[in-house]
């Protein structure tokens, strides 16, 4: 005869997740942040944030902060590269062959 108690609590751990709803109980939005401190940092926020008396303040980054100075400067670089230069792509297969 088997038996077998199952002592295991799975751990699950309460992730420290990103919560889908705010405190009101809203989906909440997602941005991206373009800051000198945090740029290309998604967060996702309180989606009532326009109205002071609706935003709950519900804030919570998705990605990790950055800690390399450098790689900072590059994001926000090519973001601002980006925006300023957006017709700079050239059309490269031009010379298009007609079969035989
Ligand atoms: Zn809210």
């Amino acid at each position: 005869m088997t038996s077998y108690s199952s002592t295991g609590s799975f751990n699950r751990g309460a992730r420290q997740g990103v919560r889908r709803t705010c405190d009101c109980g809203d989906l909440v939005g997602m941005w991206t942040a373009w800051t000198a401190r945090n740029p290309g940092l998604r967060f996702v926020g309180c989606p009532n944030y326009k109205d002071e008396n609706q935003d709950c303040g519900y804030f919570h980054w998705i990605d990790p902060q950055l800690s390399n100075n450098w790689y900072r400067e590059q994001l926000l670089a090519l973001h601002n590269l980006r925006n300023g230069q957006q017709n700079i792509v050239q059309e490269v297969g031009r010379g298009q062959h007609n079969g035989i």
